[in-house]
């Protein structure tokens, strides 16, 4: 009963997940092109995160604490783009919480497992973002653009 009710309340994130304030450079058609490796880029959004997660117990079971850090970095060469990649953001900003809610979901009998879960998960996390930026260059560009990562 008490498991319910907990989870009828959206609007607390169980994980602690932080987006830092975006850090936004405006450059020119050609410096876009260079800064974002691809000749077509009008431009592109990079996020430096910092994944720390730890096991902690609680009652008879071992659970995942986590705590994410992640702060984009936005090249843009207009305002309209620059409001196109903050949509993008916000995406890898929604992701990332309910990546970081999920793995507060799991449950350990023992200590070794949950590290092992950890473990893994943090070896994982450079191919979740980049599934979640595939995700969110879907959502936005088209699946054609999907290859190309961070759009
Ligand atoms: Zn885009």
């Amino acid at each position: 009963m008490v498991v319910a009710i907990l989870l009828l309340i959206p609007v607390a994130h169980a994980a602690n997940v932080e987006i830092g304030r975006p850090h936004i450079v405006f450059l020119s058609d050609t410096a876009a092109a260079i800064a974002c490796k691809s000749v077509s880029r009008r431009a592109c959004t990079t996020m430096n995160t910092l994944f720390i997660c730890a096991c902690a117990r609680a009652g008879d079971e071992w659970t995942v604490r986590t705590r994410l850090t992640a702060t984009p970095f936005v090249y843009a060469t207009s305002q309209t783009i620059l409001k196109h990649e903050m949509e993008h953001v916000s995406d890898i900003a929604s992701s990332l919480n309910e990546y970081a809610d999920s793995l507060t979901l799991h449950t350990f009998t023992t200590e070794e497992t949950c590290l092992s879960f950890i473990n893994s998960e943090v070896k994982l996390f450079p191919h979740t973002l980049k599934l979640i930026q595939r995700l969110t260059t879907i959502k936005r560009d088209g699946v054609q653009f999907a290859s190309r990562p961070g759009e």
